[in-house]
């Protein structure tokens, strides 16, 4: 079977041929680093992962490169800057915003099970990059600089009598929709309402950088651009996949194809777009002010991170995904039955059922099903290959039961002790005791097993019920 994945622009799903099988090459949109990443932003970084391993298995590990950027330059940092550390000079400041939230993130999806991507750029060390991109899209007629701001004109582009893709054809919108439902009050530099920010001048005491465009102020970037910079820098003029989730279709990739394509006087910026669906928590859209807003990091001191991953690949990525208790109780359940059975079994090769699944649009929730099917037939060693191919069984069986007890809240040492003081009432045949300290685990949701050692000693082994 051959590899298909749905493209957005094209809006069908089609084989995948890539512009060089010997460097495949895929770009998805980071976070913003200003605070801990929610359990939504998990969700392209581990479908992508999927993807990003589906893709080393097909052609092999050295020729895949997979970039995922960080965006480090936002006024959502800036302000979370000036909050948290008043006392501080606001670019050191924001340095530390962003040293922070961008080790949180790596803690964070490392424990996912998330491989880290060939590259991750920094938005504020491709500036030079960015100022090109700009400097060329103003000689191409694309891009106009007023009032210290430079900005991308759609309607340049859509009048550019050439190769070029028609603005809008991305997010299947026309423009000219755009212009006649664009607001009244647009800023006054702007030519036309539709016409987004490639720069902007950075206010007193914010990051800022030598302007292109001959503008003397300094200034900064805006985001769309922060992307086609990063990912002409490591991937080049085109590449195969760009990925994110689908509320970055509009404006931001719409835009990013914009800038690249019209730059680099190109028919396309990736030959592949691919975005995942949202997040939801128990039927409600994650906020602040519901109350339902779930960082990675909180869920992670409940369960580990494969239950997560689990959790999250058991509905297709096109799909919405309702996050609930429920079912990451159940994910629980499966990975812990999956680990005692195939954990410590040295793997065979990843199932031809599973990896289909996979050719077929990441299809994870069929390749779950496949692993029960290896899991009902007995196929260990297929079932330890596929889960790996997956990003599971990073643990073995004593490592994942051990990571289970502390999840649990249960302190192991406390429990060793109450089984000695229960083997020492039995010796004395205190029976009333020993019953009493048994059922004083069992509240603690331990329970407890009693045999003998290979010298005919008495043992108690315990696991959590
Ligand atoms: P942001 O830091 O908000 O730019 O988001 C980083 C990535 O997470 C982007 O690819 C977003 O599309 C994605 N994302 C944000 N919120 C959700 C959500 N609730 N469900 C799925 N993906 C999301
Ligand atoms: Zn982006």
């Amino acid at each position: 079977m051959e590899l298909r994945l749905y493209d957005t622009l094209s809006r069908e799903k089609r084989a995948f041929v890539p512009l060089d099988a010997k460097n495949v090459r895929m770009y998805v949109c980071g976070p913003t680093v200003y605070d801990f990443a929610h359990i939504g932003n998990a969700r392209p970084v581990i479908v992508f992962d999927v993807l990003f391993r589906l893709l080393r298995h097909l052609y092999g590990e050295a020729h895949v490169t997979y970039v995922r950027n960080i965006t480090d330059v936002d006024d959502k940092i800036n302000d979370r800057a000036a909050r948290d550390f008043p006392g501080l000079p606001l670019n050191e400041a924001i340095r530390k915003v962003t040293e922070q939230t961008g080790q949180q993130f790596h803690a964070d999806v490392d424990a996912l099970g998330a491989l880290r991507p060939s590259v991750e750029p920094r938005a504020t060390e491709h500036i030079g990059e960015m100022r090109e991109i700009i400097e060329r899209l103003i000689a191409g007629g694309f891009a106009y600089a007023a009032e210290d701001h430079v900005l991308f004109s759609p309607q340049a582009m859509n009048a550019a009598n050439s190769e070029l893709p028609r603005y809008g054809a991305l997010s299947k919108r026309s423009l000219d929709e755009m212009i006649a439902g664009a607001r009244v009050d647009v800023a006054p530099y702007k030519r036309d309402a539709t016409d987004f920010v490639l720069w902007k001048p950075s206010k007193p005491g914010e990051p800022s950088w030598p302007s292109p465009a001959g503008i003397k102020a300094e200034g900064r970037p805006g985001w769309h651009v922060e992307c086609s910079a990063m990912a002409w820098k490591h991937l080049g003029e085109q590449f195969d996949i760009h990925g994110g989730g689908i509320d970055l279709v509009f404006p931001h990739h719409e835009n990013e194809v914009a800038q690249t394509c019209c730059a680099f006087h190109q028919q396309r910026m990736a030959n592949y777009w691919m975005h995942n669906g949202f997040l939801q928590v128990e039927s409600e859209k994650m906020s602040k002010s519901l109350g339902n807003f779930i960082t990675i990091h909180e869920l992670l001191a409940d369960w580990p991170g494969e239950v997560l991953r689990l959790n999250m690949l058991k509905t297709h990525y096109t799909s919405p995904i309702d996050w609930t208790m429920k079912s990451l109780e159940e994910s629980a359940k499966t990975l812990n039955d999956w680990y005692r059975f195939a954990a410590d079994v040295a793997p065979s090769k990843p199932a031809t059922s599973v990896v289909d699944a996979l050719l077929d649009d990441l299809n994870t929730p069929q390749a779950i099903a496949a692993l029960h099917g290896l899991r009902n037939s007995s196929d260990a060693a297929g079932l330890s290959a596929s889960l790996r191919l997956l990003g599971f069984l990073s643990e073995s069986v004593a490592q994942w039961e051990g990571r289970k007890r502390k999840a649990s809240g249960v302190d192991a040492g406390e429990i060793d002790r109450l089984i000695a003081e229960r083997t020492a009432a039995r010796a004395r045949k205190d029976f009333k005791e020993s019953d009493r300290i048994r059922d004083e685990l069992a509240v603690k949701g331990v329970v407890i097993k009693d045999g003998k050692d290979a010298d005919g000693k008495p043992v108690t082994t315990w696991e959590l019920a």
